[in-house]
């Protein structure tokens, strides 16, 4: 029998949900929400989740990158009281769009993490990458509910994120659709029983793929997912099975559980989320449809529920559900992230670094596919040369970090990008 090692930290199951419990239930009173990243694809099914839900939401603040027209709709439709660009120069354009609908609208990164701070009943993370962690952390400092999409900000600073929630006794309620499913399926269960959890995986769209295939694969070919419908960073991520090595740092640090006792299945159908293994042998999942106004609604409603449209489950039509072990050689993502997380310090924030930057080039086109694991991994290795993967104490040195091996990764690039024009095989155009 395996006990559970959670390498002393002071986290819990319900790490999540610690802290204050008020009665939520929907129905008292309308609850006042925030959406960081409201232009994206989990921003926009929280949003679609509050128009259909009456007078029960009322929105604070919503934010966006630049996306100036697409915010001022969305402000719009849903009155909301603030709409926030982090692009400066989107500002003008916002504010026009705003004129004259009492909707206030601001600009740049201090008000971005102003928005984030404003009072409300729950700010939804949306915002994609490591970009999300300032606001995001300043949601957490307010001890506002945190409806947490954006995994970024575990992996580049979870411990420093995880120190912050229960200082302020924040309750993180997980949206990535692994993690609400651990979330319901621990439950209220004592640490020391868990024995397991398993995330599953979809696979993305080059489960079947060889290496061969792989090298040659284009943006387009890896942007289309068979089950999920996602934004374009997360899309390249299931394509390479990192957004699965970004979820078991993201697990980590939300659940009482050492790295060694999270597992990785995949299971191409995308109905069972997680399952969580107890030591006396029952195992409990989370099964639903894969779309994430599921998971959305319960961080939303919790700790009651909601009603979410989404396609109800035919076990019968479905037939079968199946599982399989990942191939960690032509899907190196997984065990880099593993071995950063086992290293421990700014080794995650520099695997989450290159990994944006990588993503970001190949979606450009100037790297082939098995380069943006190959990046990573030389990232990690450069960094630890440079003595860039040791822990940092302070929020604002993880970012230095941050920035560092985003350079370091640039740089990297444009130095094969170069080689290639000299007759390097790398696949640079
Ligand atoms: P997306 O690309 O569709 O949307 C991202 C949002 O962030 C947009 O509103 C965009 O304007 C904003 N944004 C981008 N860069 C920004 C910056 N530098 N500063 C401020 N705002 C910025 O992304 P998504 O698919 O909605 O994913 C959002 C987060 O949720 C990611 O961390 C992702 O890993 C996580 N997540 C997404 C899904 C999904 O189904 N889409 C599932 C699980 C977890
Ligand atoms: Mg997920």
């Amino acid at each position: 029998m395996r006990a559970s090692a959670t390498s002393g930290r002071p986290h819990s199951a319900t790490a999540c949900a610690a802290g204050k419990v008020e009665p939520t239930g929907l129905g008292g009173g309308a609850r006042r929400i925030t959406v960081l990243g409201a232009t994206g694809s989990i921003g926009r099914s929280t949003l679609d989740l509050v128009a259909r839900s009456g007078e029960a939401f009322e929105i604070e603040a919503l934010t966006a990158n630049a996306d100036a027209e697409g915010l001022a709709r969305l402000a719009i439709a849903h009155r909301a009281r603030v709409a926030v660009v982090a692009e400066p120069a989107a500002y003008p354009r916002l504010a026009e769009l705003l004129s004259g609908t009492g909707i206030e609208a601001a600009a740049g990164p201090a008000a971005l993490v102003e928005a984030a701070s404003r009072p409300a009943d729950c700010v939804v993370a949306a915002i994609v990458g490591a970009a999300g962690l300032p606001p995001t952390i300043a949601a957490v400092r307010q001890g506002r509910r945190v409806a947490l999409a954006n995994k970024e900000c575990l992996v580049t600073a979870g411990d420093i994120f995880m120190r912050e929630t229960r200082a302020a006794s924040t309750e993180l309620l997980p949206v990535d659709s692994e993690h609400s499913a651990a979330f319901q399926a621990i439950g209220n269960a004592e640490p020391g029983w868990i024995e397991e959890i398993t995330l599953t995986a979809s696979g993305g769209p080059f489960r079947e793929w060889d290496i061969a295939r792989l090298a040659k694969a284009l943006p387009s070919e890896a942007l289309r997912h068979p089950n999920w419908s996602m934004g374009a960073k997360i899309t390249i991520d299931s394509a390479t099975m990192m957004n699965k090595g970004l979820e078991l740092i993201e697990a980590y640090h939300l659940f009482p559980v050492a790295v060694e006792q999270i597992r990785i299945v995949v299971h191409p159908q995308s109905i069972v989320h997680c399952l969580v293994s107890y030591r006396d042998g029952s195992v409990l999942a989370q099964l639903s449809s894969p779309d994430m106004r599921t998971p959305i609604a319960l961080a939303l409603s919790w700790p009651s529920r909601m009603d979410a449209p989404t396609e109800r489950l035919d076990l019968v039509r479905l037939g079968q559900l199946t599982f399989e072990a990942p191939d960690e050689t032509r899907f190196p993502a997984i065990a880099l992230a593993r071995a950063a997380l086992q290293r421990g310090g700014c080794a995650p924030a520099v695997l989450n670094a290159a990994n944006e930057i990588a993503v970001h080039a190949f979606l450009a086109g100037r790297i082939g596919f098995l380069d943006i694991a190959e990046t990573v991994a030389k990232c990690l290795e450069t960094a630890d040369g440079r003595g860039l993967l040791g822990p940092r104490a302070a929020l604002d040195d993880v970012l230095a970090v941050d920035e560092e091996a985003r350079q370091l990764a640039r740089t990297m690039l444009t130095a094969s990008s170069r080689s290639s024009v000299h007759g390097s095989s790398l696949p640079f155009d």
